[in-house]
């Protein structure tokens, strides 16, 4: 049987439309850490957290607000990166293109 990703907004029961759930499980597979992103088109707004920020989240058009005030008041101590204003970018494939060049090329220390 098939598993596939259920992304829910963390205030109500609203789910993705088919092309924002795509940009979800993109943005799901990026490995960023701190990061606000936008999910288009229908506007839902991902925080990566991870680490000290918790899980990452998520939540639809009507409860961006609450989730960057939530965000704020509970992590705001922890770093700057909640702060951020938008706009936010709709991609990380910067930062996700920076982490696969530095998988492919760090080189393993500590060999004969
Ligand atoms: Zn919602």
């Amino acid at each position: 049987m098939p598993v596939s990703l259920r992304f829910r907004c963390q205030y109500c029961d609203a789910h993705p439309d088919p092309l924002t759930q795509i940009s979800l499980v993109t943005a799901m597979r990026q490995m960023t850490f701190g990061e606000y992103q936008d999910a288009l088109p229908g506007r839902w707004l991902i925080f990566h957290a991870r680490g000290p920020f918790g899980p990452t989240r998520y939540a639809c058009p009507a409860h961006r607000g609450d989730l960057v005030a939530y965000l704020r008041e509970h992590y705001g101590a922890v770093g700057p990166q909640v702060w951020r204003r938008p706009p936010y970018p709709s991609s990380l494939a910067h930062s996700d293109m920076d982490h696969t060049w530095n998988v492919a090329t760090t080189r393993r220390t500590g060999g004969p």
